[in-house]
């Protein structure tokens, strides 16, 4: 009755006083101890998760209502809390306890929602793996059909979230999203990940990577939850100057809703060079989506493929400038015994920042440089500008929403010779970074299984600002069509619990 809940159902259960939730936080505890090889937390919030689940069944005692009341959900290390230990998986903020609460994670305690602990992450939120952790790299609870040797990573970067999720150590999870860190661990892990427009979700206390692409997001078991949560999550904070002031509607009136009439874009530069499994899976997905009374529609989108190498000048530009503030003076981590203000800045940053984070430091530094300014950094926003319009004049014009894979490849494991090159590492983000630099909402829907592994697949929906409202209800269908929760049972679960 405590486990496999969903945060509707934790939510019911709750109330009909099924279960209290301070057994329910008691038994998740009891499940990360036991699958703490996954390495999918980095600190865990054991005394005030208990005590918060008294105060959650006291609240509960009086008919109190909170959406997420009682509900024990895990954070993502990005989001700064209150005298929680929060590392952004960095040696550089290995010690970092803040002395304030991230809006996002505020907004979701406001809601009664108990955060078990932070989880693991690429450091500084670079990456697609979770390889490039501090802490170590995290583990999904699954592994492949076809060989259950082989532990397989979680995507990136927010792994530990979506290896909690799919591992049932936490109901749901908060990630963060620059180029398609809730999405691509969603899909890896048979989760829903959804990205919202961006300003809707608040940067304040969400330690920055590239701030004109951040976006918080929920990963969750179902697109319901993933409603709930956003929910939550979403809302005007005047401590974040890029937070948009919009009226949040319910997104839970949109899940489930008729989609009749829909029209659902589908460009050739999203499907050429796919494997067989993912055309077959993006034909039936658009089956489904006939049969529910959607048109679909074929687009042309011919700047989509310039989308990953702007983001890949813009990102790093961003992240050289938002590290800046890590030099081992204010906070953080500091070398020990320096010579001179110039080797206690060196060794601090060298010793302090692990090798992905360099490389996009040094990628960053240069494009901003003075001498290749223009031909790349200001030509990266020029082809950002372009893709804008392109969206707007070829898609958002035309169709309601645009369906893509959400990555081109499945979970895959420490050895596989992707891990080694960055660039190919780079390119899991090629269906989802295009959302980030227009700044659109985009959610990620497990739908499949991969031929003999078994390993999730997920599709992509990519709607125009604010659209937030067609993409549940385009997503719940999606979902019910799809039946994840059966196909589920097919997969290799290393059993625990
Ligand atoms: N994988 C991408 C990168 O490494 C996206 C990361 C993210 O969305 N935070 O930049």
């Amino acid at each position: 009755m405590l486990d496999n809940l969903t945060i509707k159902m934790a939510r019911t259960g709750l109330k009909n006083k099924d279960f209290t939730s301070l057994e329910l936080v008691t038994r998740y505890f009891e499940k990360i101890e036991k699958y703490e090889d996954l390495n999918a937390y980095i600190t865990l919030n054991y005394e005030k998760s208990i005590d918060l689940a008294k105060k959650a069944d006291e609240k509960i005692a009086k008919n109190i209502e909170g959406s997420m009341l009682g509900v024990p959900i895990a954070m993502k290390d990005l989001f700064c809390t209150d005298g929680l230990r929060t590392t952004a998986g960095s040696r550089i903020l290995e010690n970092f306890i803040p002395p304030y609460e991230s809006t996002i994670s505020q907004n979701l305690l406001n809601e009664g929602s108990i955060i078990l602990g932070k989880t693991n992450m690429d450091e500084f939120a670079m990456g697609s793996s979770n390889l490039t952790s501090y802490f170590g790299p995290v583990w999904l609870p699954f592994r492949k059909k076809s060989d259950t040797d082989i532990k397989l990573v979680p995507g990136g970067s927010s792994g530990g979230s979506a290896a909690a999720v799919a591992a049932d150590i936490a109901v749901a999870a908060t990630g963060s999203d620059t180029g398609g860190s809730v999405r691509q661990p969603a899909a890896f892990s048979g989760l829903v990940g959804i990205k919202p427009t961006y300003g809707l979700c608040s940067r304040y206390g969400m330690i920055a990577f590239a701030s004109s692409l951040d976006q918080a997001g929920p990963i969750t078991k179902t697109v319901e939850d993933a409603a709930i949560m956003l929910n939550a999550m979403a809302g005007y904070d005047k401590k974040d100057s890029t937070s948009i002031k919009v009226e949040i509607p319910n997104y839970l009136d949109y899940v489930g809703k008729s989609i009749k009439g829909m029209k659902i874009g589908v460009a050739k530069q999203y499907t050429e060079g796919l494997s067989d499994v993912n055309i077959a899976i993006l034909e039936q997905v658009k089956k489904w989506l006939l049969d529910a009374g959607c048109e679909i529609i074929d687009i042309n989108l011919e700047t989509a493929p310039y989308a990953l190498p702007s983001y890949y000048i813009i990102a790093p530009a961003e992240a050289s400038s938002n590290l800046g503030r890590y030099d081992g003076v204010r906070y953080g981590y500091r070398a020990n015994a320096p010579k001179n203000i110039d080797d206690l800045y060196v060794r601090s940053r060298t010793e302090g920042f692990g090798e992905e984070v360099k490389r996009r430091i040094l990628t960053g530094t240069y494009v901003l440089s003075s001498g290749y300014y223009d031909a790349y950094y200001n030509r990266a926003l020029k082809i950002r500008e372009m893709i804008k319009k392109d969206f707007k004049d070829n898609a958002f014009a035309k169709v309601d929403l645009v369906l893509t894979m959400t990555t081109p490849n499945t979970a895959f494991g420490i050895d596989d010779p992707a891990t080694n090159d960055p660039v190919t590492m780079y390119l899991n983000d090629i269906f989802t970074v295009t959302a980030n630099i227009i700044g659109s909402p985009a959610i990620s829907v497990p739908v499949g299984l991969s031929g003999n592994d078994k390993l999730p697949l997920g599709v992509q929906l990519i709607g125009n600002h604010f659209c937030e409202k067609s993409i549940f209800s385009v997503a719940s269908v999606i979902e019910k069509s799809a039946n994840f929760a059966e196909l589920k049972k097919e997969m290799s679960y290393v059993s625990k619990p």
